[in-house]
């Protein structure tokens, strides 16, 4: 098949899953999006948009802080429609700091499983988580029993003395994970866990997820956490010490006998002061059709967010992640446990 064949067959299915996009074309037919994620992929997937609607996306670019503090900067006066964002605690921060407006869609309702968003109130839901990733457990098997890191909970087992290795407890991707743990075991028990975990370090937090897992290659920790994400670029990588450190590490998705593995998301959200209402909550509803969940999910090695779609990537396969069991924990208890987790870290000592 031919590619231009193929876009124009992917065009036409596009149109036809986005349905009577009438509304939206007799508005201005500009997207203002202001994106954390910065993947060639995605490049392909706004063209289509923009062909199927003849909405022009303008796009700004910068990290996830970088984005709040233009949106906080520019207040009212913001150009910005859409908010891409990663991490359910950057989305519940951005979201208690007004930054977001909660939109009705029948189409995201039906989509998108309900604990991947903003918990809805009458007016509708903020953010909407369209792609997750998951957070596991990488062990050193030398050291380390497969049995012995089945659960989070097992982290702060005193089998695990010495040995356990994470980057900054306040980094969002724990304080996600804690807030749900916090919320699953309740606050004693949360709290006792996190005292549990620091307890078992084997250094104190630095680095990035990336860093943990070269650590535990090393044999400096034995266990560690990181998202699905940064062992899936190591399976891919063609450089030989990136291979070596696969070689060494095992890959574990916890709580499958319990609670489910702890997933994060990706998410957008329709801007507070959106000039063009209508074209983001289209835009919105476009990523999560069939075909820009390929794209998102597959251009960082996430899975697609929506009900019933599998992924499709070899490094996400090779690693057992094509059919784990999901936490169902709604992430909008991120932003209600998030001041208390903070505090449950610092008494902890969690660095
Ligand atoms: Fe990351």
């Amino acid at each position: 098949m031919t590619s231009s064949l193929k876009l124009t067959m992917v065009l036409a299915a596009t149109a036809a899953a986005l349905g009577a996009q009438t509304h939206v074309l007799a508005q201005d037919k500009v997207l203002n999006l202001y994106s954390a994620r910065h993947y060639q992929t995605d490049e392909v997937m706004y063209e289509t948009f923009t062909k199927t609607t003849g909405i022009k996306i303008n796009r700004v670019d910068a990290d996830d802080a970088g984005i709040v503090a233009r949106l906080r900067a520019e207040g009212a006066a913001s150009p910005a429609d859409v908010i891409l964002l990663v991490d359910a605690a950057r989305m519940a921060s951005a979201d208690s700091q007004g930054l977001f407006q909660p939109i009705k869609s029948a189409k995201l309702d039906a989509a998108i499983p309900a604990n991947l968003r903003a918990d809805a109130t009458a007016d509708g839901v903020t953010w909407t988580g369209f792609s997750t990733r998951a957070r596991v457990i990488v062990y050193d098997p030398m050291r380390v029993k497969a049995a012995d890191v089945a659960t989070y909970e097992q982290l702060a087992d005193p089998k695990l003395k010495g040995m356990v290795c994470t980057r900054s407890g306040s980094h969002p991707y724990n304080l996600s994970l804690f807030a749900t743990v916090v919320e699953r075991l309740g606050d004693q028990k949360g709290e006792a866990w996190l005292k549990g975990l620091v307890g078992n370090m084997a250094r104190d937090p630095k680095g990035g997820d990336t860093d943990q897992i070269k650590a535990v290659a090393s044999g400096e920790c034995g266990v560690a956490l990181t998202n699905t994400y940064y062992v899936a670029r190591l399976i891919k990588s063609t450089k030989p010490e990136d291979r070596a450190v696969m070689e060494k590490v095992r890959v574990v998705f916890p709580n499958q006998g319990t609670s489910g593995t702890h997933v994060n998301i990706a998410g957008a959200a329709v801007a507070k002061h959106a000039k063009n209402r209508d074209n983001a909550v289209a835009f919105m509803e476009f990523l999560a059709s069939p075909y820009a969940q390929d794209y998102f999910a597959n251009g960082n090695n996430e899975f697609p967010a929506v009900k019933g779609l599998k992924v499709d990537n070899a490094a996400i396969k090779a690693m057992g992640g094509d059919n784990f069991k999901a936490e169902t924990v709604p992430l909008g208890v991120v932003s209600k446990n998030m001041t208390k987790v903070q505090q449950m870290l610092d008494r902890a000592g969690y660095k």
